[in-house]
């Protein structure tokens, strides 16, 4: 099996089989996603502590590659700090668009999988649909609002 072999059946399995599907309940961010150019619709949910994501999830629906980026962001971010998440939406931004990207694959872990939308330019919105949505939702807990 070569590696593009291997990609496409993460795709599929994360298509299939969402990890984190599903409402956050109680989330401290939530923002929804819209990419009227194939129709995907994605609410991101996440928890934080500090700087930390400690939990997400999301819900939708939408193409194979929407739904398959939306689970691999989930496996991804967990444990991250915001800045972190940024860092790797670079990484993973760069990875669809760049023929020459210099990301290292290791880095990205599962994440590399996406490197195959790359051929198909119109598809760069549906894989980072759920990554501009997860930053609105961080973004407006920029200042969070705390019952203490
Ligand atoms: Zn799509």
């Amino acid at each position: 099996m070569d590696l593009k072999d291997l990609y496409r059946d993460v795709i599929v399995d994360h298509n299939r089989h969402p990890r984190n599907f599903g409402k956050l309940q109680p989330a401290d961010v939530h923002a929804d996603g819209h990419n009227p150019l194939c129709g995907d619709r994605l609410t991101m949910y996440a928890n934080l502590k500090g700087e930390h994501i400690t939990d997400v999830k999301f819900e939708g629906a939408g193409c194979a590659i929407s739904v398959a980026s939306a689970s691999l962001l989930t496996e991804a971010v967990k444990g991250k700090t915001k800045s972190e998440v940024k860092e790797l939406f670079d990484d993973v931004h760069a990875l669809l668009t760049q023929h020459d990207a210099t990301v290292d694959p290791a880095k990205l872990g599962k994440l590399a999988a996406l490197s195959g939308v790359r051929e198909f330019p119109a598809r760069v919105k549906c894989a980072s649909l759920c990554w501009h949505t997860l930053n609105a939702a961080l973004d407006r807990a920029a200042e969070p609002v705390t019952t203490e």
